[in-house]
């Protein structure tokens, strides 16, 4: 159930230039409260705590969809999904 997994975007109406969300297209869910690089690969469904949100910023855990909180492992696109696929990138261009 797609609605259960994704999140659930700020929709923004101010139309405001250089509002953060109109113009700069920045994430920011609703649900979970995740701001771009605090958001985890799904929706929890719930509030995130602070100490959830820092994690998830600091690439040490992601939300996945039927496992929970888990370690970011690469396949995902929280933040530390996203430092491992790079470092992963880094690696094969000097291989
Ligand atoms: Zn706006
Ligand atoms: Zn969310």
């Amino acid at each position: 159930m797609e609605f259960l997994t994704s999140h659930t975007w700020y929709d923004c109406k101010c139309h405001r230039q250089f509002c953060q969300f109109c113009d700069g297209g920045l994430g920011y869910c609703r649900i979970c409260q995740g701001f771009e690089g605090s958001l985890p690969t799904d929706c929890p469904g719930v509030r995130m705590t602070q100490v959830q949100q820092d994690l998830v910023y600091e690439g040490k855990i992601d939300f996945r969809v039927g496992r929970g909180w888990v370690t970011p492992d690469g396949t995902g696109r929280s933040m530390g999904d996203v430092a491992l696929i790079a470092e992963k990138m880094r690696y094969e261009a000097h291989t």
